[in-house]
């Protein structure tokens, strides 16, 4: 064992056995098929000798403990048994852990997660930093698998049925003081404590093995207790767990949570090891399946993308933030901001819009609190770093300004006028604009360089993409500098080039364009948005259009059909007409959808004589689906020609972040090597000659089919 494994170890005085985690060349730690080796081989050198008296697991890197198993590992596997037979193994070597006859503990400074956890859960003790690095969890079921070295048989043993199955089901991770208050961590110490602590918990362990456990408070509620012990009231709890399960998600779409639940479920009716066994072979049968290979595969991408800043500048860290705007994304963008203790100034020129804006964060939060997720206390800080005003003070210091003004091109261009004046030279200024060029926005700056675009996507919290755009003057400084707040902020930014939709709502355009042909040609919106969730997409392209607001859809469609013309030439007329009869969407109650407060509670019919549709024709689902998503892919296509992204990854990854189009199958252009470009290149011909020329095969598909290529090759 050496450090070029990522792995090392040493006896220290006291003949406590460090084993150190250390990846070579890495930021993080993971482990590996041969790092769970070296494990194993240290476990049995140690065992008949007498020389360790205790062991303790730390990493050699700052803020990091260990980030779970390598994914690239995970990914290679494509077959059952072989999957399985990781899983026992990794069981096996952890089990050594927990069978050795001198106390072992974790030393917990940073993130800890999947296997990692795994890991620490066959030890004695886990001691964690009182750090905001930390961060513990089994994010397993996230990449379509469930924890595999016995984690969802010791998890429940230790803090009980229902916090297991919160932990596992959602794969979220706790921060160290939530840890401790389920009971996966037994101690929160100052960092520079940590090292110090784990070596006295261990020196007294070591006197008395058999008894070690009791040097820690492990008791659980008798509450907690009398549901896992009472087999009725267990399946009570469980069978509530399955059905917020499949409420959420179709399990033939995402097999993992159900599957983690089975395995949970086991760790109460069957001895460990039978327990072991019922985990391994769950991880065997999803390992290989597609959905996990494309949810690993969105990880990384999302991974990369929060890596590369596509800028040869390197970013200025971003102390305080200035947001011009309170509205919608103006509010959720200062929430976001003071979330991460960033000051924020939050300007607008309406009273009433600073107060809903600090309203709307209070909610955000104070949902947050009702979860458990935050304390009352820490909503309060929060909420302390959002500070409003109606004038320009406090705008001269912010690093950078965030503008979210009306979508008018004369008042963005006013707006940055203005606080040009005031703000420093190097501060930079984004543009949360949806649709008007970052290049119009700066054609009258004083530092177009500092001029960029920072599109977020609605609602701000929850909506985990951003689009960078970098516009014709933007500095690699400016570009870089925004795409590290975006990361900060916990976004996947992608780095678009400034044209007209960018990317997302260019290609969203599309489908909901095809949903307006279909309305035109009789069918019926239920029918459309049916087939659109049957797909997997979160919402059907009417109910989505009802929520962006009918007259803001309009106006982003007259942008882009000023750009694109024929493609989308549906969209402009058949909005218009609605928003003329005052059909604004959910905002006033009248869209494609009847709402009674506040919900949808079925189609209008109204909607089709203002159309001229009459709302009866049948078309099979397949029909549908296969219009919506293909008019996507093909604009994709064309997006990937004129360069508005660099790669198919950027695509998928953004549709699948920005649009809610199904992870599970890898993203739009996934999904249509899927299908065979081949394949899918033919029909598209074929729905031009008959739909007409908006679905004329991209050049770029066309000349994939000539040279057999794939947007992915193996
Ligand atoms: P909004 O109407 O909710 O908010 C705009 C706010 O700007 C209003 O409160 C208004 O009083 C304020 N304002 C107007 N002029 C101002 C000025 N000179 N100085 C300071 N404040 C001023 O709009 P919104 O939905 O939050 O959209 C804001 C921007 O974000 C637009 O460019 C829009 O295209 C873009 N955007 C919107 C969404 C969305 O889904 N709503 C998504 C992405 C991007």
């Amino acid at each position: 064992m050496g450090r070029e494994d990522g792995i090392d170890h040493r006896i220290d005085s006291e003949g406590i056995l460090h084993v150190v985690f250390d990846r070579p060349g890495d930021r993080v730690n993971l482990l590996t098929p041969r790092i769970v080796r070296e494990i194993d081989h240290l476990l049995d050198h140690l065992k008949g000798r007498d020389e360790a008296r205790a062991i303790v697991f730390e990493s050699a890197k700052p803020g990091m403990f260990l980030a779970g198993m390598d994914v690239e590992e995970i990914a290679a596997i494509d077959d059952a048994y072989r999957a399985a037979e990781a899983a026992r193994f990794g069981q096996a070597v952890f089990q050594k852990i927990a069978d050795l006859p001198i106390p072992s503990a974790c030393a917990i400074p940073g993130p800890l997660l999947g296997g990692g956890t795994d890991r620490a859960l066959a030890c004695t003790f886990r001691l964690a930093a009182d750090d905001p690095k930390v961060r513990i969890g089994l994010p397993e079921v996230q990449l379509g698998i469930i924890p595999g070295f016995g984690g969802t048989q010791r998890l429940p043993r230790l803090v009980g049925l229902a916090a297991a199955l919160d932990l596992i089901l959602s794969g979220r991770q706790l921060d160290a003081a939530r840890a401790a208050r389920i009971g996966l961590v037994d101690r929160v110490v100052p960092l520079p404590y940590l090292a110090r602590e784990v070596s006295a918990l261990l020196r007294a362990a070591a006197q008395d093995p058999r008894h070690s456990s009791r040097l820690v408070r492990r008791a659980r509620p008798l509450s907690i207790s009398l549901v896992e012990n009472v087999t009725p009231i267990r399946r009570i709890v469980l069978a509530r767990a399955r059905r917020a399960l499949t409420a959420k998600v179709r399990v033939s779409d995402y097999p993992a949570p159900e599957r983690a639940l089975q395995a949970i479920e086991a760790a109460f009716s069957m001895p460990l090891r039978q327990g072991f066994d019922v985990e391994a072979r769950i991880v065997g049968e999803l390992v290989p399946t597609r959905t996990s290979k494309n949810l690993i595969w969105l990880f990384k991408g999302q991974a990369a993308l929060r890596r590369e800043t596509n800028s040869e500048a390197a970013p200025r860290r971003v102390r305080r933030v200035a947001v011009l705007g309170a509205g919608i994304m103006g509010g959720g963008i200062g929430q976001l901001a003071a979330d991460r203790e960033i000051p924020v100034r939050i300007k607008d020129v309406r009273y009433d819009a600073l107060l809903s804006a600090l309203h709307t964060a209070g909610e955000v939060w104070g949902e947050r609190v009702r979860k458990g997720r935050i304390s009352r206390r820490e909503a309060e800080q929060r909420m302390a770093f959002l500070s409003p005003t109606l004038d320009d003070r406090g705008l001269a210091r912010a690093d950078l300004v965030i503008e979210a003004v009306v979508e008018d091109l004369a008042v963005k261009q006013e707006v940055l006028a203005a606080v040009e004046e005031r703000i420093g030279e190097r501060a930079v200024f984004a543009s949360n604009t949806s649709s008007i060029p970052i290049s119009e926005i700066a054609a009258r700056a004083l530092r177009p360089e500092r001029v960029v675009g920072l599109h977020f996507f609605n609602p701000v919290h929850r909506m985990l993409l951003v689009e960078v755009i970098a516009g014709q003057r933007s500095s690699p400084e400016a570009v870089a500098t925004v795409h590290r707040f975006a990361v900060e902020l916990g976004k996947t930014p992608v780095v678009v080039r400034d044209s007209p939709g960018f990317l997302v709502n260019r290609i969203l355009m599309l489908y909901l364009n095809e949903a307006l042909h279909l309305l035109s040609e009789g069918v019926r919106i239920e029918a459309v948005d049916g087939a659109a969730t049957a797909f997997g997409m979160p919402m059907g392209p009417f109910a989505l259009l009802d929520q962006v607001g009918l007259d803001t859809a309009r106006h982003v469609a007259e942008v882009l059909q000023a750009a694109f013309g024929r493609r989308i030439a549906a969209t402009t007329p058949v909005l218009a007409s609605l928003v003329d009869a005052g059909r604004l969407g959910a905002k006033n109650g009248k869209g494609f959808y009847l709402y009674r407060e506040g919900h949808a509670v079925g189609p209008d019919r109204k909607v089709y004589p203002l159309v001229h549709a009459p709302g009866s024709r049948e078309l099979p689902v397949e029909t549908l689906q296969e219009r919506l998503v293909l008019a996507m892919v093909n604009e994709a296509a064309v997006c990937l020609e004129d360069g508005v992204v660099r790669e198919p990854r950027d695509v998928d990854v953004a549709m699948v972040l920005g649009t809610g189009f199904p992870a599970f199958r890898g993203g739009l252009l996934r999904h249509a090597d899927d299908l065979g470009i081949a394949v899918l290149t033919d029909r598209l011909s074929r729905l031009a000659d008959a739909q007409g020329e908006r679905f004329r095969p991209a050049g770029l598909l066309r000349e994939m089919v000539r040279e057999q290529r794939k947007f992915y090759p193996r």
